[in-house]
């Protein structure tokens, strides 16, 4: 059961009794008691890359049950987080266990990256470059092993301050990813000057790739855009074959979404890189239909 809550058939919590401000209070409550109880969950989502099909890295995405509020998810409960304080705990938590989970990976002799999301709250706590950097040492991981996942508008519309914060995961050797891109606002100004290495585009372009003429011309932009910014080119929510051969003959360099896989519970990842891995060298990754 603990698998639906990473599928497309996820239940939705109904967002009807966000609206009551006791239900917050009680659901913040139940949050905080659930991080401290160790009760909250990654997930991870593979990305892979479009010509070879060769395993890029794994995003990790929170996940949270509760018994009184069933499967809530982030876009419920990372906001509620953020109104109630909770952001950094949940915040440290998530880098804390995506290392572990990296280095015990590692330790098994399976190589890869993982991909953390970072809110704009995140971005204004003065010491999180510094639990980064204490988090990757007390792991003993390489720096270029953790993406840092920041939607285009927390990146662009910050102070001064949040920028040197980016500039100085940037100079950690931590990669920047610019989430959600085109959802924002950013002027090419501003996008020259993120120390940024890789752009996302959202979803809803690749939702309408193949039907629409315009969508696809936004992304076939977006895409020539970051590489002349000599930013790597991320494709989030492929959900068909069409839309993975039209965004891989676009030039896109990496893909992610549930046509790939879905995201999964920790222990699921080797079986789901292995079985992968063994069907590419076998030959069949011209068509991930296959895999
Ligand atoms: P995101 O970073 O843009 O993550 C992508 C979302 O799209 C995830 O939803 C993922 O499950 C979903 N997805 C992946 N492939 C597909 C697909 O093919 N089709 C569709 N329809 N959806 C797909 P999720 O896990 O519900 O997360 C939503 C957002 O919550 C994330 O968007 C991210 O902004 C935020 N979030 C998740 N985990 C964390 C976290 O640990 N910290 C913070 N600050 N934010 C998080
Ligand atoms: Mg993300
Ligand atoms: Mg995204
Ligand atoms: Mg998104």
């Amino acid at each position: 059961a603990a698998k639906r809550i990473g599928g497309s058939a996820c239940v939705p919590y109904d967002a009807g009794m966000s609206d009551d401000g006791t239900e917050q209070v009680l659901m913040q409550q139940a949050l905080r008691e659930s991080l401290e109880r160790g009760a909250l969950t990654l997930f991870y989502q593979p990305k892979v890359d479009s010509v070879r099909g060769r395993i890029y890295g794994l995003e990790a995405l929170l996940r949270w049950q509760h018994d009184r509020f069933g499967i809530v998810p982030p876009s419920v409960f990372i906001p509620l987080a953020e109104r109630f304080g909770l952001i950094g705990a949940i915040g440290d938590w998530v880098l804390e266990e995506a290392c572990a989970q990296l280095a015990a990976w590692h330790a098994q002799g399976l190589h890869t990256r993982i991909a953390i999301n970072l809110s704009a709250h995140q971005l204004r706590q003065p010491d999180l470059v510094e639990r980064m950097r204490a988090a990757l040492r007390r792991h003993g991981l390489h720096p270029g092993r953790l993406t840092c996942e920041i939607t285009e508008s927390a990146m662009m519309e910050n102070s001064a301050e949040e920028r040197g914060t980016l500039d100085r995961i940037a100079a950690l050797g931590v990669r920047l990813s610019i989430d959600d891109f085109g959802t924002g606002y950013s002027s090419l100004a501003q996008l020259r000057h993120i120390p940024a290495r890789q752009l996302k585009i959202d979803r809803s372009f690749v939702v309408d790739l193949t039907v629409s003429a315009e969508a696809r011309a936004v992304v076939e932009a977006i895409v020539q855009l970051a590489h002349a910014l000599r930013l790597e080119v991320v494709a989030e929510g492929v959900e068909s074959e069409e839309q993975l051969q039209v965004l891989r003959d676009l030039g896109c360099d990496v893909l992610q979404g549930f046509h790939v896989a879905s995201p999964m519970p920790a222990d699921e990842v080797p079986v789901w890189m292995s079985t992968r891995e063994n069907a590419r060298r076998e030959g069949v990754d011209t068509s991930f239909d296959s895999l």
